[in-house]
């Protein structure tokens, strides 16, 4: 945050604390926020995150329920383990080396880029 030399409102900077855990759903920033007693609104959370994309710190991700979550750009590629149980997220990194030729072998697809997600239970919920 600090490298890219931007200065954030206190609203701003919760948002993006809270993205730090996991992505989020807008609904899911403004519960974890309330919890906190910080006062915020929907359409304030959604301005901080158009501005958030619109700087690259933010990107929409979505997994099986379509709906969009945000999270932090910045971590290297990997992929997500979502726990469909309690809905958290974790991510993973995988050697995909192999996977991404096989792909290129069987289809000769010019792939740009791929998203690839893990559904099922979490430790804690099995
Ligand atoms: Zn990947
Ligand atoms: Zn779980």
């Amino acid at each position: 945050m600090k490298e890219k030399g931007l200065r954030f409102t206190s609203q701003k900077k919760k948002v993006f604390q809270a993205l730090h855990q996991k992505p989020q759903t807008v609904l899911e920033i403004l519960s974890s926020l309330k919890l906190k007693k910080h006062s915020i609104d929907k359409a304030t959370i959604y301005r901080i995150l158009t501005s958030f994309i619109s700087l690259n710190i933010v990107k929409e991700v979505y997994f099986n329920d379509r709906e969009a979550r945000y999270e932090l750009i910045g971590n290297e590629h990997h992929h997500h383990l979502v726990c469909e149980s309690c809905g958290d997220i974790k991510d993973v990194e995988l050697s995909e080396e192999n996977l991404l030729n096989e792909v290129k072998k069987q289809t000769s697809f010019q792939v740009k880029s791929h998203s690839l997600e893990f559904f099922g239970t979490c430790r804690k919920c099995q």
